[in-house]
């Protein structure tokens, strides 16, 4: 069989696999249930483990025989999850993910994976690194500098690189990784129970929710929070605590209510900038990574601050795995030192 090289992205939130295509750009590869991103969750499922879309799914409806957000637990000896009879730590989740991944990809394009750039074997690159490849901006004239914002699912991270002759060299980088998409769809999901207290006339402190109840409102909310990046308002129904109805969110009761996240995130870009010396003005692209940057409020945030518009063009959710799979398919003598 054929062998290739391939960029994984695997995330905390959401994986994804690309490859290079015949005309020489790279492409996402869908996984086996036809999705362009894997959520990085392992479940149980009567006994038997599930990865993926699978394992999300029985999320949606309160199973709590799952495991999400499981990379921000790499390297921590006290994590250990019970899923099917078997215990695994973050390693181990992360090898079942991986092993999905690479498997559907072989599947889907009829190729054995040969080396992986991405997390293991072949090689890793720095995550703005390889944003900056998806963005074409390697290719731009040396010197320029690049401020790669990456908001995902349970971390945010920020990174100043300059492009170099043949690599993007990383000048500093700073984070927070108790800051996440996830901390937006819990401010959501309280803002959606307040909504459905008020509908049923019911004191919101005497809201109890069940564990069960509290995953799939999560879920829920995270669906909400997608749409209202390209709708002003999404109508929804919320079952919980014993009361049922529909609740209307809006984009600005929303964004009222999750604004100090952004400024948060800010708040960590300036601190970056004020230990390298920069000023905005010294900033020659702004690099969108991570789903949450598709939120109008992000965008909005960094274009006041940096007068121009971030860069377009990529999907910011699989810039990493593009970035990667242009990275493993470099010839060796231009490969970045990593
Ligand atoms: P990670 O790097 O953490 O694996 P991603 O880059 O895939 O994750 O980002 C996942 C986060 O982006 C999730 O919180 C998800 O809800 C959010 N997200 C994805 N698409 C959108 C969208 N259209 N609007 C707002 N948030 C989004
Ligand atoms: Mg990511």
């Amino acid at each position: 069989m054929e062998e290739i090289k391939a960029g994984i992205d695997l995330g905390t939130t959401n994986s994804a696999v690309a490859v290079i295509g015949d005309d020489g750009k790279p492409f996402i590869v869908v996984n086996g249930d036809g999705n362009r991103i894997t959520p990085s969750v392992v479940g149980a499922d009567s006994g038997n483990l599930v990865v993926g879309d699978n394992a999300k799914d029985l999320q949606s409806i309160g199973c709590i025989d799952t495991a999400a957000f499981f990379k921000r637990h790499m390297g921590d000896a006290n994590f250990r999850v019970q899923l099917g009879g078997e215990t695994y730590d973050a390693a181990g989740l992360s090898a079942l993910l991986l092993r999905r991944l690479v498997d559907d990809a072989q599947e889907r394009l009829g190729k054995r994976i040969g080396s992986v750039v991405g997390i293991v074997a072949q090689g890793l690159i720095a995550e703005p690194s390889a944003a900056a490849y998806a963005y074409g901006l390697a290719e731009e004239e040396p010197g320029k500098t690049l401020l790669v914002y990456d908001f995902g699912g349970g971390t945010f991270d920020v990174t100043v690189a300059r492009v170099g002759e043949d690599e993007i060299r990383v000048l500093g980088c700073d984070g927070d990784h108790h800051l996440g998409g996830k901390d937006f769809d819990d401010a959501l999901a309280n803002l959606m129970v307040d909504l459905l207290c008020a509908e049923c006339g019911v004191d919101s402190s005497e809201a109890n929710l069940t564990e069960s109840e509290s995953a799939m409102l999560a879920v829920q909310a995270e669906q909400v929070k997608r749409q209202l990046s390209s709708r002003e308002s999404v109508r929804v129904p919320v079952c919980v605590a014993g009361m049922r109805g529909t609740v209307e969110v809006r984009r600005g009761d929303f964004e009222g209510a999750t604004m100090h996240l952004v400024r948060k995130s800010m708040d960590v870009v300036d601190r970056l900038m004020v230990r390298l010396g920069l000023l905005w003005a010294h900033i020659d692209a702004v690099v969108p990574v991570g789903g949450m940057t598709r939120m109008p409020m992000i965008a909005e945030a960094l274009e006041s601050r940096f007068h121009q518009k971030p860069c377009g063009g990529v999907n910011p959710d699989e810039a990493v795995a593009l970035g990667a799979a242009i990275r493993a398919n470099l010839p060796p003598r231009c490969l970045p030192a990593y």
